[in-house]
């Protein structure tokens, strides 16, 4: 279960929440900006809203003041034109006794000559004709005296000197215009209205101004240092905004407009009252002004960063949960217990990464020598404690790109780069020396012994599996545990084929026998005057059922060493007779065939009776088989060997002495041993090709004495057109080998040498 919790599964765990965070923070983020806009929007609406009311609310209140000043100079009017008083010479007293009951700075009647009285606070009343006064304050007459209500522009008033407006209003004598009355106010009236708290929530101000953006009242509220004059040349406002602002103003009568003034944001209305030019200009802080909004906008950006915040803390917090547990996880799943170190599962999946780098590389397995006494006489504890102790070891002495692991017991793997055998032999051996030493000095009442196998991965062992290494160092490792020191010992590869090879061969022997796996193979013996074919050798070649052929090479000395030789001979015998006998009943003229016989067949006691058994089954006359023994028979006893060779030879059989040359064979040999043919082995040919010199000369005295004694002589191993001419004149009889041709099936060699050789019957 867990065990199989990989690096790979943890990375996509964290990928996972990581994705799922992150899609989770993007969300989030782009609902935070969504909500933003459209509480912004919100904002501006309400804010653009809000101005217009309150601009509305102002403008009422500005024409409830005109409205209350005019009912004033109304009432006035009525009670100058109803009673008469223009005409008493108190008249200019009672004007300015009534001045002086209200609000207006001056007040002042004009007849319709155009002859005026005027009453200034604080002043003497003055008495001059409508041409001598200010223009703003005549126009106003003017109108009134036709029968207009009229309230003039702001002006400075000469009288007061003071920012005024007059009011014009006529006076009626029972519907006749007989006269007009004026009251100047002070602009600052006005002024008092816009500095009213209730105007834009107190976080803006209203100033009232004209078309051009001149100030006629100002509420001092804007923070705005300066005299200027002139809203449009404020700092807020650049020549653009202020262009576009005139022409709204002058296209609709009103312009909206929006800026920011010392890192605050300011929303604006110009909007016309509808006196004159007059215009109410009003300014609100967004922020201030749509405070709950703001709030809002706040808590929801704090609650986002918040939320943002968290999954941040819960994202860090799962993929340290998810990296420590995967760590546990890994922990048990890649490590042993016991020692710390890695187990074979790890070793395993590091080893396949690394060797697909390195190339060339060696394992080696290390073991405690008589580990299990160690537990059964120290007890399993202390053992446990050796085991650490190696690994301790082991870890301290590790080189730049080496593995190790603890596999089973007392068995620790190493990975190395190195693959000299002496240089990684003399590391591993300080290595165990090492633990051997350190343990004697720690606890010297046993001697830790430690063994060592080694295989050594070369490069071009691409197709070798990380389990085929580990067998091999575990054959080696076997190997080593035999010798009781620290030792090491290194996988042999040509070694354990062989081991491999002999393992088969001696499983499988007898029933390959019983299944005829072993296949008569014949090479011709040609004759050298001739050229013909004279004979023919007879070889045994496994054929394995799946196809596979083994090689004599690759069984005879192991069956010579287990005995079974003696019945495979005993076969090929066999097998050799039936083949003659089947092409003899083909009405084929016989060859004679050579059989090798082992030295096992040949002393066998019933050696002679088997032979003569299979011949007379198969009715072929012994002479048609010569047996091939070997040299190394007849250094022993030469006289039974004779003995032997005479009956053999009584019985019809020809004897031929095989491979002569390749052992220590001596003329002197050739002289006592009683036999039919001589073979010389093919080293003779290969030796003078390889231009040794006498090895000619020799060869020509074996073939002469061979002559004189009625030997005849066969060289095998001809291999070239050269070999050829040169036994030919060496007066040689028969020559055998791959230049004539290799050895064949009995069915190609009858094909190839046979068909066409049949007796006319
Ligand atoms: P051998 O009896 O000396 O057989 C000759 C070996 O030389 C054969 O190897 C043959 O294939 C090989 N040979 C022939 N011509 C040439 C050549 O031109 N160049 C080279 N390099 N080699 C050549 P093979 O068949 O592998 O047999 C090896 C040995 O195994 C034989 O040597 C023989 O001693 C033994 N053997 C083969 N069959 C039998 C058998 O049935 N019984 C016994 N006891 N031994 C056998
Ligand atoms: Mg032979
Ligand atoms: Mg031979």
């Amino acid at each position: 279960m867990h065990r199989e919790m990989s690096e790979e599964r943890i990375e996509k765990q964290l990928k996972k929440i990581v994705r799922f965070v992150v899609g989770a923070g993007i969300l989030l983020v782009i609902g935070g900006f969504l909500f933003a806009v459209i509480l912004s929007r919100m904002t501006n609406h309400a804010l653009t809203e809000q101005m217009h009311a309150e601009t509305e609310e102002y403008s009422r209140r500005l024409y409830d003041q005109i409205a209350s000043d005019y009912q004033i100079m109304d009432t006035f009017a009525s009670i100058i034109g109803n009673s008469g008083i223009t005409e008493r010479e108190d008249f200019p007293e009672l004007l300015d006794q009534a001045n002086y009951e209200n609000d207006f700075i001056t007040m002042a009647y004009m007849d319709t000559s155009g002859n005026l009285v005027a009453a200034v606070m604080e002043q003497e009343t003055t008495q001059n004709h409508i041409s001598e006064i200010q223009e703003e304050a005549r126009e106003v007459l003017l109108e009134a005296v036709q029968g207009k209500r009229q309230i003039s522009r702001v002006f400075r008033g000469e009288l007061s000197d003071e920012e005024v407006v007059v009011y014009g209003t006529p006076v009626y004598q029972e519907d006749e215009v007989v006269g007009a009355l004026a009251g100047s106010s002070r602009i600052d009236i006005f002024r008092e209205i816009l500095e009213s708290d209730m105007v834009l929530s107190s976080y803006g101000y209203v100033d009232l101004i004209d078309m051009e953006g001149n100030y006629l009242a100002r509420s001092g509220k804007d923070g705005i240092s300066g005299d200027q004059t002139n809203v449009f040349i404020a700092p807020y406002f650049d020549a653009e905004m202020s262009e576009k602002a005139k022409e709204d103003l002058r296209e609709s009568g009103c312009a909206e407009f929006s800026f920011r003034y010392n890192g605050k944001k300011y929303m604006g209305l110009i909007e016309t009252v509808g006196i004159h030019d007059w215009c109410l200009f009003s300014v609100i802080n967004t922020r201030m002004g749509s405070r709950e909004i703001y709030m809002v906008d706040r808590a929801a950006s704090l609650a986002g960063g918040a939320v943002l915040l968290l999954m941040l803390g819960l994202l860090s917090y799962g993929c340290r949960l998810v990296w420590k547990n995967g760590r546990r996880l890994q922990q048990i799943a890649y490590h042993d217990p016991l020692t710390g170190a890695y187990n074979m599962i790890r070793f395993r999946q590091l080893v396949d990464q690394r060797a697909k780098k390195d190339k060339r590389y060696s394992i080696a397995a290390l073991n405690v020598h008589q580990f299990k006494f160690i537990n059964e006489i120290y007890g399993r504890e202390q053992g446990d404690r050796v085991l650490r102790f190696i690994k301790k070891q082991i870890e301290k002495s590790r080189e730049d790109g080496e593995l190790f692991c603890r596999e089973t017991a007392d068995i620790f793997y190493l990975y190395t780069p190195m693959t000299d055998r002496d240089e990684l032999g003399r590391r591993l051996k300080k290595l165990m020396d090492d633990i051997s030493r350190i343990a004697a000095g720690e606890r010297g009442d046993y001697q830790l012994l430690m063994c060592c196998g080694a295989a050594v991965v070369e490069e071009d062992e691409e197709s070798l599996t990380l389990d085929q290494t580990l067998t091999h160092v575990m054959l080696a490792l076997t190997r080593a545990k035999d010798i009781h020191q620290n030792n090491i010992w290194f996988f042999d590869k040509e070694l354990h084929r062989r081991e491999i090879m002999e393992n088969y061969v001696e499983a499988h022997m007898n029933q390959a026998l019983k299944d005829r796996e072993f296949c008569l193979y014949l090479q011709p013996k040609v004759s050298l005057d001739s050229r013909k074919v004279a004979g023919a050798e007879a070889l045994v070649r496994w054929i394995k059922p799946d196809g596979g052929m083994i090689y004599p090479d690759q069984f005879i000395p192991l069956f010579e060493s287990n005995g079974f030789c003696v019945q495979l001979d005993m076969y090929m015998v066999d097998s050799v007779c039936r083949q003659l006998r089947a092409w003899m009943d083909e009405g084929i003229r016989p060859i004679p065939i050579s059989v090798n016989q082992s030295k096992r067949a040949f002393y066998e006691k019933d050696y002679l009776e088997r032979l003569t058994e299979i011949t007379e089954k198969y009715q072929i006359p012994a002479s048609l088989i010569t047996l091939e023994i070997l040299e190394g028979y007849t250094f022993e006893n030469v006289d039974e060997v004779n003995r032997k060779i005479e009956e053999l030879q009584k019985q019809g059989f020809r004897v031929s002495l095989d491979d002569f040359g390749s052992e220590y064979s001596s003329l002197n040999t050739l002289g006592q041993i009683r036999i039919n043919e001589l073979k010389l082995d093919r080293w003779f040919l290969k030796d003078v090709a390889e231009g040794k010199k006498n090895v000619r000369v020799i060869m020509e005295q074996i073939i002469q004495l061979a002559h004189k004694l009625h030997i005849s002589t066969v060289v095998e191993g001809v291999e070239t057109l050269e070999d050829h001419e040169m036994i030919k004149d060496l007066r040689c009889d028969y020559g055998q080998g791959y230049y004539y041709r290799r050895p064949i099936s009995a069915g190609d060699f009858f094909d190839s040498y046979l068909k066409n050789e049949r007796i006319l019957m």
